[in-house]
């Protein structure tokens, strides 16, 4: 006999704020973690930080059709509902938020929320619409639940500055906290877009990751930027990512650029990169800073 508490499931918007009211009433605090479902360990190392956050966890299970351009994967993104319920009802999470298409976008609607700049470079100069469907759907769920916590993974980075700039910017009381990237025993980031790799692909793939920590032990040891990304470039081909769309090294706390010489000494930084393994496409980050 189990004696975990069964999670709830809320459908739409009405019965997730009766739901948020009584929590609330009871003075309990409430952190959210939003996801597109199909969840991995990675999602439930955000449940476990949100635990620390807040008395009661809430997860959005929710495939955002406007983070999608007309070309990409919506249709055939991964979705498991049923065991995405069991993992969170395992990890302790109270409430699962499934709302409908028509809950988050209404008949009509002509909304958008855009975080300027810092969503059009890096993913966003390959993934234009990416960052306004995320800033428009994070808005609107942060709106639905009211949060006083929101966890995000460093696994998609420069998301989670766009969120904490639009939360700063929008004024809105949810406190934005980052969870460190959950990988496979080989490096691999976990993500739910890797059950499209084949078995070869999957194998390679972890030189992906191989490559951005080499540049990292490179930056860190005194070797050039332009040098680190130019190894990493050629070690990520070797590893059979086809085309590459960018490998950057970019200041940690707005991305801004740091140049092709000496990472600067103490200065927190990120080397963030995107490419493709076949038809599916990794990113991946990592921390770098040079004593
Ligand atoms: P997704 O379902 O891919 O939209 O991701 C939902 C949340 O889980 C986002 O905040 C992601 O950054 C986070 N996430 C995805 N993969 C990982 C991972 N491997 N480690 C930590 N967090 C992750």
């Amino acid at each position: 006999m189990s004696d975990r508490t069964p999670i709830d499931v809320a459908r739409n918007p009405a019965d997730l704020r009766s739901w948020t009211h009584a929590i609330r009433t009871k003075g309990q605090t409430i952190a959210l973690v939003p996801t597109m479902g199909a969840l991995h360990d990675g999602h439930m190392s955000l449940i476990a930080e949100a635990h620390r956050h807040a008395d009661v966890v809430i997860a959005s299970v929710f495939v955002n059709p406007t983070q999608f351009a007309a070309h990409e994967d919506l249709d055939t993104y991964p979705r498991a509902e049923a065991k995405d319920l069991e993992m969170l009802e395992n990890a302790g999470c109270a409430l699962a938020y499934c709302p409908s298409v028509t809950d988050m976008y209404p008949i009509g609607d002509k909304t958008r929320v855009t975080v300027e700049d810092i969503s059009f470079i890096l993913e966003g100069e390959f993934r234009p619409h990416f960052f306004i469907g995320v800033a428009t759907i994070v808005s609107r769920l942060f709106i639905h639940v009211m949060p006083d916590v929101a966890v995000f993974g460093e696994k998609d980075y420069q998301q989670l500055l766009i969120i904490r700039r639009m939360a700063k910017d929008l004024g809105l009381p949810v406190n934005v906290v980052g969870a460190t990237t959950i990988r496979e025993p080989d490096g691999l980031a976990m993500s739910s877009r890797n059950a499209y790799l084949s078995n070869t692909e999957r194998r390679n793939a972890a030189g992906f990751s191989q490559a951005l920590r080499h540049a990292v032990h490179q930056l860190e040891t005194g070797q050039s930027i332009s040098d680190a990304i130019a190894t990493a470039y050629d070690a990520i081909g070797q590893a059979g990512l086809g085309k590459i769309d960018y490998v950057a090294v970019r200041d940690a706390e707005d991305l801004s650029g740091l140049g092709d010489g000496l990472l600067p000494s103490g200065r927190k930084a990120r080397i963030l990169a995107a490419a493709w393994m076949g038809k599916t496409r990794l990113i991946d980050n990592m921390p770098v800073m040079r004593k």
